[in-house]
């Protein structure tokens, strides 16, 4: 059985032709090993557009340069190129570029030095300590289990495709790609579990603990010092109840704004400076299935929804991450979102 790509558009670029399973799509399976096995069945090279835009920085390129580019590009991460060892060591992406800004603000009156003149390679000489960092990249044959396996257990969220003939890099693996990918076939064709219909509170799937969050009277400064030190990926912004959504993403409107030198800025007033963002919070509810739930996340293209109750207050975070651990990686055994 097979699948036209043109049919399996999406906004991110159509999907390759590839083979489905043969299966019964009405039928309802308690063998929850499914998604696994499609998974293991597909590879990266499947899931990857047939053309995308990619960029790639020279790692003696400026840091703030590199982030206006990104902007500029409306991209959200980029992988770097060492000419001196002739290999790619890293990736740039929005956590670098708060990770430099929490690094060096001190307030509006004071320019940042290490923003305005570092190099990439200079910043990454005085950030990453250890020697051994590495770039974390898959080839295009290896299996979609694999790709999600080191998503989720390296706590990244852009994955390189690297050929291992040319070493050119193919496309940048996401969370949000994968899940889309499984959605698509799931809704055309794979069978559906019997678990989807369970509640996601009662399944346990996501984080119900020590939520972080930040008030709305809270400073921005504040807000990237807990990306830092919590290395969450975004923020419910709260005031008793939910008000917003701030996720690192967010963090880059303040290059594209220039707005990056007053990080005293009130939540409140970050908020109401972004540009292109999803309008209200994305919610869901203990008592939603899971089905439901993957339906919502998939159709809005973000990369959590915000458990709350009916007061609308914060109860869990349910990320991409946590649905692909329980789709894929707790079928096979394996916990990879584990400390
Ligand atoms: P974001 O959510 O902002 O896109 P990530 O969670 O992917 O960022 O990145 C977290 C940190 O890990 C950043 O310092 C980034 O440079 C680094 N990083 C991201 N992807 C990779 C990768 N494939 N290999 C090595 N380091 C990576
Ligand atoms: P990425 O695509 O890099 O993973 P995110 O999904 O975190 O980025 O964020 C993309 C945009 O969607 C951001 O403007 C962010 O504020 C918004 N967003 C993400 N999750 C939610 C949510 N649950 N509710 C409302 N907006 C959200
Ligand atoms: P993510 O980085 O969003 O892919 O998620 C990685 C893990 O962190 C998942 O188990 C999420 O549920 C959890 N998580 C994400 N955001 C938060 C947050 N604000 N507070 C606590 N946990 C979170």
């Amino acid at each position: 059985m097979g699948a036209a790509g043109s049919s399996l558009d999406s906004h991110f670029g159509a999907f390759p032709t590839v083979d489905l399973l043969p299966c019964r799509p009405e039928a309802l399976l308690a063998d929850t090993t499914v998604y696994l096995n499609f998974m293991k069945s597909h590879t990266c090279y499947d899931a990857i557009p047939i053309s995308c835009k990619l960029v790639i920085f020279d790692t003696t390129l400026q840091v703030k340069k590199a982030f206006f580019a990104l902007v500029a590009n409306g991209l959200r991460a980029a992988p770097l190129w060492d000419s001196k060892l002739q290999r790619f060591v890293g990736m740039l992406t929005i956590t670098d570029f708060i990770n430099i800004l929490h690094c060096y603000y001190k307030s509006p009156m004071v320019q940042m030095y290490g923003l305005e003149s570092h190099k990439i390679e200079t910043w990454r000489d005085v950030y990453l300590k250890s020697p051994t960092q590495f770039l974390i990249s898959i080839s295009p044959q290896a299996s979609l289990f694999d790709a999600i396996y080191s998503l989720l257990r390296y706590k990244i969220h852009r994955l390189p495709v690297i050929d291992p003939e040319s070493g050119n890099v193919l496309h940048i693996l996401t969370h949000k790609r994968i899940l889309k990918f499984l959605h698509i076939f799931v809704s055309q064709n794979l069978p559906k579990l019997a678990f989807l219909k369970r509640p996601v509170q009662e399944l346990g799937i996501g984080t119900f603990r020590n939520i972080a969050t930040v008030h709305q009277t809270s400073s921005l400064y504040e807000a990237l010092s807990i990306f830092v030190e919590r290395r969450v990926s975004a923020l419910p912004v709260v005031d008793g109840q939910i008000v917003a959504l701030y996720s690192r993403f967010d963090v880059i409107n303040l290059a594209a704004q220039k707005t990056y030198n007053n990080l005293d800025m009130t939540m409140e007033e970050a908020i109401r400076g972004r540009t292109c963002c999803v309008e209200g919070v994305m919610k869901c509810y203990p008592d939603e299935s899971l089905e439901t739930v993957i339906d919502r996340i998939v159709k809005a293209e973000v990369h959590r929804l915000v458990l709350v109750d009916r007061l609308d207050v914060v109860k869990g975070i349910i990320s991409l991450s946590d649905l692909l651990q329980a789709l894929v990686l707790t079928p096979a055994g394996i916990d990879a979102l584990q400390p």
